[in-house]
This record gives C-alpha cells, structure tokens and sequence, in this order.
C-alpha cells in the first residue's frame, strides 16, 4: 500500500461511513472519497421511523459523524454525486457531472431504496415512501397536522410509522395480506404479538387485504382495498419493503443476484471490488449459504470489514444478524436467521409485553427475539452460533440462565 493509492468508496450512508473511518484508523494513506448521492453527510436511518420521525430528536442527532470529520480525516466527502458508471478493467467510476475517478480500491455501498407499488392512483399527492432524511421531515410535518393516515404494509417500516403515528395521535389504518403484522420475519405466531400490541394502541389493522386503488383528485383521499372497503385518509405511506441498488454494479459487470453478489470478505466477483450493507448479498460460512441483510448492524459491521480487507487483509465476515426495533414502549432485539423452522419457544409472558420468543429447527436455536429484555443478545447469540442443542423446557424456564444452555459465552454481539 502506498499513499498514492485512491480508494473510492460509492454511497455515503452508514457502511460508506465506517468504512472511511476504519480506512484511516488502519493508518490508510492515500487518497480517500466517498461519494454520495444525497445532500447529507453519512447518518443513521433507524430514527427516520422513530425518535427523529416524532420529533424527539433533531437532525445532528442522527449523524455518523461531525461535520468535521471527515476533513480532519482527510476524506473527501463529495456529496449530491451520483455514480452512474463502472469500468473495473481500467479502475474508473464515472459521476453524473461527466467527471470521473481512478481508483484502486473500490467499495459498493449503494444501499436500498424503497420497493414502489404499481396501483391505480399511486401517483397522487400525500402518497409518501420513507427511506431518506427529507422523507421523515415531509412525513413528520404531516404528523404535525394530524388526521388520518393508512399505511400500506405491515413490514417493519409500516410497523414503527404506524407507532410513531399513533403516537403523534393520528388515526392510523394498517393494511397489509398477510394475517399478521411482521408475518414474513417473525411467522404467525409472534407476528399475532405485534398485532395485538398496535391493536391496544388503537390502530385498525387490516390484515388479510392489499389496495386495490388510490383515489382523490389531485390528493390522496381515501384508499380502495382488495376486499372492497373504502377507507378515508388524510395521507398514505407505503412499506412494501425494499430493493438493493445495484444498478451501478450492474454497470460495472458486478455477479448480482438480488444484491452484489460477496464472498466471506466481501470481495465481489471483480478483484478489488467490494461491497457492502444492505446492497451486498454475502456469503455466510456458518449458513453455507449467501445472505442478504437490511439492517443497521450489517452496515455498521460490515463496512469496517470491507476496509481492512481493501488493505489487504482477509477477515472474515461471519457476526450472527442481528437487528432491533422500537414501537411504542416496546423494544426489540432479534438474532440470527429464521426462514424455516419446526416451532417456537417462549420464555415469559407475552402478555405482559416482556419476554424471549425462539425459532428452532430439531433441537436447534436458529434465531431468538427479546422483548424489552434486556443484555440477552450475547448468551441468544452464543446459542446459535455454537449450534448447542437445547431443551425446550430449560429454553422456557426462566429460573434457568440462558447462559446455562450455552457451552461457551464470549461476548460477541455489538
Ligand atoms: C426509516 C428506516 C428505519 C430503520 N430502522 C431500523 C431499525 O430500527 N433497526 C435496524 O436494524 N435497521 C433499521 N433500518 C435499516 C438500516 O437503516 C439500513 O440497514 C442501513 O441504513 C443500511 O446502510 P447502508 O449504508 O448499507 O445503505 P444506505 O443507508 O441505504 O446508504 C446508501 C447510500 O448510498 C447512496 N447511493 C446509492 N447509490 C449511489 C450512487 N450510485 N452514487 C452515490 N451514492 C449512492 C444513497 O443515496 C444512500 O445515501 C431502517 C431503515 C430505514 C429507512
């Protein structure tokens, strides 16, 4: 490595960030940009839906870093810059101002946008998507008006908005076909949970239904659902959940199957191309299999990771996923990875809005949950990871430690 290198990182959201961070902790020297299609510098997305969205928290609140960082690091921030081209043979990225760079190094952290839905009236006004920062702001500004909203999707976004709205003392209407909230993550049984829990916060969840039309002249006033009924609203937002941005990769000849396709380096199919976050569908050894992650951890993880392995070396990523979210005065952790599984185990009283639900294949932990429990993630962690096989008596009884079950308890979460 020489300080005449340019490393290029693409996307300045929270993978782009770390990654510059962990480039210059490592004592790289070169030249080093990061480029970013939005106004802003790198911040988090998490509180977009929450504390930022109710306005609780303002906007230098939810930054990676300073406003100065990035100079005092040397880190050429070059924002409102779109890349639009890749030729990996000669090491070019091209921008939308016709200007290009050189690189060494490139890392892909193009991100996710929002999946968009196809249906009649979609593009009348108070129809709104949240992904950026200027998106929480004209959707916190319509919770400042108040009325009603409906919100289109059931995912995690649709959740925590739904919550939020409630909150903010909205009349909110949920409309998703799944049966229950959260369904696609969590499963039925769990996801029942999430339903009951916004159902006591007064939301009118309409499961089992998608839209069938938007309607109004020029506004958004009232959304026509599948199984017929109209339902009146002040403004619509849409979390169908979201797709990666690998249009550039694409460009650039990336291996893409959903998102850019990454080894256990997350090296891409080019050599000294890597990617990562939410666009970089990731080979994991412990699955055998390639993963792709949405969530802040990924990104917050898996950027460092990238860098070091930019310098040359070859560490692995392999954390167990993980991700967290909040809705009303519950809060989530979850771990590990369940897309099939024989039963569910729960510690504690769901009722009571405080317990541990796990997902087990065999005898098995794949994936395990704690609500507003706290400092369970590492012993949830070591359980699946050391693959231990576990009574589902002991796993439910909470006179038994959960570091017990587990074999070894290295801390090892975030
Ligand atoms: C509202 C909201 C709430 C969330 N809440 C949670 C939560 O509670 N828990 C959780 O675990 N996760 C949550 N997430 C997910 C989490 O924020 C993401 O996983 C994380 O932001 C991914 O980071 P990233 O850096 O990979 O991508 P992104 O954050 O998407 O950043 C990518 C950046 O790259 C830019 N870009 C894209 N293409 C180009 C290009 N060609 N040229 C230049 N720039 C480009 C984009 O504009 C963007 O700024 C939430 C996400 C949202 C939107």
């Amino acid at each position: 490595m020489t300080s005449e290198q340019t490393f290029v990182i693409v996307g300045a959201g929270l993978a782009g960030a770390k990654a510059a961070e962990t480039l210059r902790a490592e004592g790289f020297a070169g030249r080093l940009v990061l480029i970013g299609a939005e106004a802003e510098r790198p911040y988090e997305r998490p509180p977009l839906s929450k504390e930022y969205l109710r306005g609780e928290v303002g906007r230098e609140q939810v930054y990676v870093h300073d406003e100065g960082f990035y100079a005092e690091h040397d880190i050429e921030l070059q924002l409102g810059r779109t890349a639009v081209s890749l030729n990996t043979s000669i090491g070019y990225v091209g921008l939308d101002d016709g200007k290009g760079l050189r690189y060494d190094r490139l890392l892909v952290t193009t991100g996710a946008e929002p999946r968009r839905l196809e249906v009649p009236g979609v593009e009348l006004d108070g129809i709104l998507y949240l992904r950026n920062v200027e998106d929480s702001d004209v959707l916190r500004e319509r919770l400042d008006r108040g009325g009603s909203v409906v919100v289109i999707g059931a995912g995690w976004i649709g959740a925590e908005v739904a919550a939020s709205a409630r909150q903010r003392g909205l009349e909110v209407t949920v409309v998703d076909p799944a049966s229950v909230p959260l369904e696609r993550a969590l499963g039925s049984e769990v996801g029942a949970i999430y339903r009951d829990i916004h159902t006591d916060h007064g939301v009118q969840m309409l499961m089992g239904t998608g839209v069938a039309a938007f309607e109004g002249t020029t506004a958004v006033g009232r959304v026509r659902t599948g199984d017929g009924r109209v339902l009146g609203c002040d403004f619509v937002v849409i979390g169908v959940g979201v797709q990666p941005r690998t249009q550039l990769a694409l460009q650039g000849g990336l291996y893409v199957d959903d998102g850019i396709l990454v080894d256990e380096h997350l090296q891409t199919s080019k050599p000294g191309v890597y990617a990562a976050g939410d666009v970089a569908t990731t080979h994991y050894p412990f699955y055998g299999q390639r993963v792709r992650v949405e969530h802040w951890y990924n990104a917050l993880h898996q950027g460092p990771v990238a860098a070091r392995n930019m310098l040359g070396r070859s560490d692995v990523y392999d954390r167990v996923p993980y991700f967290f979210s909040d809705q009303y005065d519950v809060g989530m952790e979850y771990a590990g990875l369940a897309r099939r599984w024989d039963r569910v185990v729960v510690r504690g009283d769901p009722a009571t809005r405080e317990f541990i639900a796990f997902w087990l294949a065999g005898d098995r932990v794949l994936a395990g949950m704690n609500v507003n429990v706290s400092d369970v993630t590492n012993p949830i962690q070591e359980l699946i990871s050391t693959r231990v096989a576990v009574d589902d008596r002991r796993l439910a009884d909470l006179d038994v430690r959960l570091e017990d079950l587990a074999p070894v308890a290295e801390a090892s979460a975030a």
